[in-house]
């Protein structure tokens, strides 16, 4: 096996043989006490990941696993830390998860032998090597966007974005959590009068008000979901964690819960086009405002915002709506349908649950390689064909002729 931690060790090391003749010279395993050091290969720490279905698995060779064990990015963060969500759990079948978290901008950079495999299998083949993202925030390029209301009850648009110079909530410690609080709260008191709101603290609103904000769709979950759990992100709950919202409540920014926030525009009803304004104009003040208070969000030309699930790199976007198609989701060609039209399904409830009585949150799949206006438009275009394949089913007709090649 070669790589960067065998050629480090010491001839007269090796030639003591068996595990403690292992040396190690970096910052990863200087950190641990000397009783822990120089004791185990690379190859002994591997992690058994047989029964797994996950992508990070398929990209985590003994030989990617070897080279970059020992490495750490310049926080401090190991390759251990980042992959521990995708040891934890085993994933399904049939739902393909990640498995695989970023502890800072810089892992995705360190740790690229292991992310960018990750991210071109989860970005419909996106080469971060060689390809850039485009970024479009011009929401008057939309064609459309108004959706028939009778089948969608409510439109969505988020993204996540995360500050430069501060580790992702899997490792941050309190203190840079509660920093991450503090300068995006005080920025968003800058927002313009329509987008203006107040910050409300997970740890001092009631129980009772915070299981209103979840069942009405405002408010992240409770860290129940295992990717919360094993990551990191959910240590701490809810210390400096919570929801900021103008009065409609149809701009929203979520703080410390996946990303440092999370910016979300969405209302009753079927008009995209105008949640979508105003996301774009939303998402631009935010930017501002936290640039001129001398903070910049994590970017990249090839990766485009920088978040802390690979999955989100890109835009960040996930442009959705919750949709009743009682007919359509019955029909065995449901899932396929959806993949040709590189579009995920979810329980209305959030990413955790299943759906009831046919109604399905619908948003894009990708995040990486397309701009915000590609994206918001294939799912306009997307979810206006679910509809009329609803409807003919709804009349007992052939929906054949409608299914993407
Ligand atoms: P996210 O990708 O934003 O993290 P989740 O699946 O975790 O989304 O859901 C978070 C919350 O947002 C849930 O309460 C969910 O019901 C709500 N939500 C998502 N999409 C929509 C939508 N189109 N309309 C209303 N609520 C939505
Ligand atoms: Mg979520």
């Amino acid at each position: 096996m070669t790589s960067a931690w065998t050629k480090s060790i010491p001839v007269a090391a090796l030639a003591l043989g068996g595990a403690a003749a292992y040396m190690h010279n970096n910052e990863a395993h200087a950190r641990l006490p000397p009783t822990r050091q120089l004791k185990f290969p690379p190859s002994a720490d591997f992690p058994d990941l047989t029964h797994h279905h996950n992508i990070m698995k398929n990209h985590l060779t003994p030989g990617v696993y070897a080279k970059l064990r020992d490495v750490v990015t310049p926080n401090g963060i190991t390759l251990d830390q980042c992959i521990q969500t995708g040891v934890d759990n085993q994933g399904h079948p049939f739902i393909k998860i990640v498995g695989l978290v970023a502890g800072d901008e810089e892992s995705y950079e360190v740790f690229k032998e292991l992310f960018y495999p990750v991210i071109k299998e989860r970005h419909n083949g996106y080469d971060p090597e060689t390809q850039t993202h485009p970024i479009d925030l011009d929401a008057s390029k939309i064609k459309g966007g108004q959706l028939d209301e009778k089948y969608v009850l409510s439109s969505r648009v988020r993204t996540g974005r995360a500050i430069r110079g501060i580790p992702h909530p899997p490792v941050c410690s309190r203190a840079e959590r509660r920093e991450v609080e503090r300068v995006v709260t005080d920025a968003l008191k800058g927002l313009p009068t329509e987008l203006a709101g107040k910050y409300y603290s997970l740890t001092t609103m009631t129980d009772a008000e915070q299981e209103q904000l979840i069942n009405d769709h405002f408010l992240f979950d409770k860290p129940v979901s295992p990717l919360l759990t094993s990551s990191g992100m959910a240590r701490d709950w809810p210390d400096a964690r919570g929801i900021f919202h103008n009065d409609k409540k149809n701009f929203l920014v979520w703080i410390n819960e996946e990303d440092h926030s999370r910016i979300i525009s969405m209302e009753q009803g079927g008009n995209m086009k105008s949640v979508f304004e105003r996301f774009c104009r939303g998402i631009n003040e935010v930017e501002k405002l936290i640039q001129a208070k001398g903070w910049e969000f994590q970017k990249s030309d090839n990766l485009g915002y920088i978040l802390t699930c690979p999955s989100n790199v890109g835009n960040g976007l996930r442009c959705g709506v919750h949709v009743k198609l009682p007919k359509l989701s019955q029909d065995p060609r449901f899932n396929d349908i959806l993949e040709k039209l590189r579009l995920q399904k979810r329980g209305t409830g959030g990413v955790d649950t299943a759906a009831v009585g046919g109604t399905f949150d619908i948003s894009n799949l990708d995040r990486l390689g397309k701009s915000e206006v590609e994206l918001v438009q294939q799912v306009i275009d997307g979810v206006s064909l679910l509809v009329d394949m609803e409807k003919k089913l709804e009349k007992k007709q052939s929906i054949q002729h409608l299914i993407p090649k």
